[in-house]
């Protein structure tokens, strides 16, 4: 991914419902934020920004400050935003322009298509805060009460598959869902992950500095809060805040940490139905498949077997009573931000204020807005590319991508490290990744899903169950290769190892990024790189272990694959030497494939805008000289102020260094830079041993 952080990094992750929404809020946002109102058309910002420059700055000494200064200092972060960035701002310019959408498909507005309907009726119940606040918790009261029911363990199964069909996330014990086969992906099948935590990662539970014990015993107090709002007396609202926390515990102690996901063998473990009995006695698969609609599968793969194990032993050895109340506490958790105010404003208090650093929450159009483009992203989507993205705008970025991969085949035919024949097996993978540029070719058909115009709780219910549902029906299904795991305006991009294809959508080529208005130089630093970065992430740590089908097959030589290994652990060693806050390091494992990906993605679209430039007579510009405007270019989709307590956060959990080093890391490693600029050794943008994988 390029920049999902970036987004994330605005929003409050809280397990719940779907992940990408945000807590919730009662008031209506600041004053100014207001009185913006909708857009009917996306503001136009140019991809290079001399005045975002900061040129007191030498750009030898800190090219992010010279390149983004002007820009850090002319946006603050914006109260409910925990961090602020040239892509959050182009994001939330998309959000109020979805909002100018949804706001002409109210209920009763004449002529909608059926989609219009859902999307238009799902904002305005939304949007209704009267109505949710006048139901208090009451649209939890069904759920609550089954929770309630519960009479032995062997009646969990069911009720857990119920939960986590109509209220979604992994905060219920584990998370379920499908994915391709690692070993075959053209098959879908069942994965078993690991789950039931609360707090964003398994080291939350397990780190013993001081900021980690204070942050749980926040969300102890947190948790106490909520509970007593559903009614609890405060003393048996702590002791089930604690009740809550030794269970998780002992979850977040079995999973595996987040370096250790990176490895996808990791992660897999087909298992039939007798060994998944086997490895957890306790728990009645065979009821829990059946609620959930898949009675007949024979195989599903256990990400994380020492994890499911703990789960047989915590099963084993709680009380009735201790798993109600566990399962009351993660439905509450899960569905605070869709309640009345009371609920909102606590479940905001911690998951964006304490462990993010906003100041006050969202405007609710805004949390509205996602929550259609999350539940709804592809019916919202149609609506955003008609008006967003013509042919002209796919066919200069499809050419571009095609530039870019033309430059990776050359790169990689090359290489001085690599053998001859693992070079073939990486062009033949090059040469089959798809790109999808903008949009799907297939919309996704909402037609089995209801939205009334009255019925907030109902429609968010019946959405999450749609998708849930959706997922599950791929399972021994054949694979659909048309689909996105993104959204149409979303400002960000991914690739897909088991698809093996690069993904833009619509949102993340348009200006500040991908500028029509402007020359070359700006646009293959800026988007060239980004095509590039995703490409990258086909041959990076992780992405290196599929092959060209999409399978995790090893097709390095032992002696290449060793020499891969040298030239990343470079790029460890470099960027672990880099402070995030505090005392804080990057973690550079963790970073390792998005830093790799940076790197060879500008590299590679470097190669490619010579190519486009080739007998063009490039100007200076703006006192820059071509070369300079490429590398500005490339550092102002970087340019972001964040907050300490999601720099914290994110040390913690994201695959992505921060915006300063993406770019001061990367260009002390590209000779090109150093000569653009004059740097001269001994400068702090020179490094005396570069890395370079790609
Ligand atoms: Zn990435």
């Amino acid at each position: 991914m390029r920049a999902l952080a970036n987004i994330l990094g605005s929003l409050v992750l809280t397990g719940a419902l779907c992940s990408a929404l945000p807590a919730a809020e009662t008031g209506a946002g600041a004053p100014a934020d207001a009185d913006r109102g909708p857009l009917s058309a996306l503001p136009y910002t140019p991809s290079l920004d001399p005045s975002a420059m900061d040129r007191t700055v030498k750009p030898c000494q800190d090219f992010y400050q010279y390149s983004c200064g002007g820009w850090r200092t002319r946006n603050p972060i914006p109260p409910d935003q925990s961090s602020w960035s040239v892509y959050g701002k182009l994001y939330e310019d998309n959000q109020r322009f979805l909002w100018g959408i949804l706001s002409t498909l109210a209920p009763g507005s004449a002529g909608r298509t059926a989609n219009q309907q859902k999307i238009g009726d799902y904002f305005a119940t939304c949007m209704d805060q009267q109505a949710i606040a006048h139901l208090g918790a009451t649209p939890l009261m069904p759920m609550l009460a089954r929770i309630d029911a519960l009479h032995t363990k062997s009646e969990l199964p069911a009720l857990l598959a119920d939960l986590q069909l109509n209220a979604a996330g992994s905060g219920f014990l584990f998370g379920f869902g499908s994915n391709q086969d690692y070993s075959d992906s053209n098959q879908v099948i069942a994965f078993a992950s690991a789950g039931g935590l609360g707090l964003p990662d398994r080291d939350y539970y397990t780190d013993r500095d001081a900021h980690a014990r204070t942050l749980r015993a926040q969300y102890l107090d947190h948790m106490a809060r909520s509970l007593a709002l559903l009614g609890e007396s405060p003393r048996s609202a702590t002791r089930d805040a604690l009740t809550v926390m030794r269970i998780e515990t002992q979850l977040a102690r079995a999973s595996l940490t987040l370096v250790e996901q990176r490895d996808p063998h990791n992660l897999f473990h087909k298992l039939d139905r007798g060994q998944l009995r086997q490895l957890t006695p306790a728990f009645g698969w065979d009821e829990y498949l059946r609620e959930m609609g898949l009675a007949k599968i024979a195989v599903i793969n256990v990400t994380d077997p020492r994890f499911y194990r703990q789960l047989a032993r915590v099963l084993d050895a709680i009380s009735l009573a201790d798993l109600k109340t566990y399962l009351r506490w993660h439905l509450l958790n899960n569905s605070a931000p869709y309640l009345s105010p009371a609920f909102e404003q606590e479940n905001f208090a911690f998951f964006g204020r304490t462990l993010r650093g906003a100041q006050v929450q969202s405007p609710r159009w805004k949390r509205c807005v996602r929550q259609v483009d999350s539940l709804l992203g592809e019916a919202l989507g149609q609506e955003f590319v008609a008006r967003t993205f013509g042919p002209e705008l796919k066919t200069a970025t499809l050419k571009m991508t095609l530039q870019i991969e033309a430059a990776m085949h050359k790169d990689i035919e090359e290489l001085n490290w690599m053998s001859s024949a693992t070079k073939q097996q990486a062009l033949a993978k090059l040469a089959v990744i798809a790109n999808k540029i903008g949009y799907p070719d297939h919309w996704r058909d909402y037609s089995e899903l209801e939205i009334k115009p009255d019925d907030f709780f109902g429609n968010l219910t019946r959405a999450t169950a749609f998708e849930s549902r959706r997922a599950l029906a791929k399972i021994g299904r054949p694979l659909d290769r048309t689909e996105w795991a993104m959204t149409p305006p979303t400002v960000d991009a991914y690739f897909d190892p088991q698809m093996n294809d690069i993904n833009f959508p619509a949102g993340v080529l348009q200006p500040p990024l991908y500028d029509a208005r402007l020359d070359d130089a700006p646009n293959y630093g800026n988007t060239g790189g980004t095509i590039g970065h995703e490409l990258t992430h086909a041959f990076d740590d992780e992405g290196r272990q599929y092959d060209a089908a999409g399978n995790l097959r090893n097709w390095w030589s032992d002696e290449d694959a060793k020499k891969f290994k040298e030239r990343t652990e470079c790029i460890v060693d470099q960027y672990a030497q880099y402070v995030v806050v505090d005392d804080i390091h990057i973690n550079s494992r963790l970073t390792l494939g998005e830093d790799v990906a940076d790197l060879g993605g500008l590299i590679l679209a470097h190669m490619a805008w010579q190519v486009q430039t080739a007998g063009q007579t490039l100007t200076e510009r703006d006192g820059l000289t071509p070369e300079q405007r490429f590398f500005v270019g490339y550092a102002q989709w970087a340019c972001e102020n964040v907050r300490d307590e999601d720099l914290r956060l994110h040390a913690k959990t994201d695959p992505h260094s921060p915006g300063r080093y993406r770019v001061n890391g990367l260009v002390v490693n590209m000779p090109e830079f150093q000569q653009a600029f004059s740097c001269k050794v001994g400068e702090p943008m020179v490094k005396e041993k570069r890395c370079r994988v790609w």
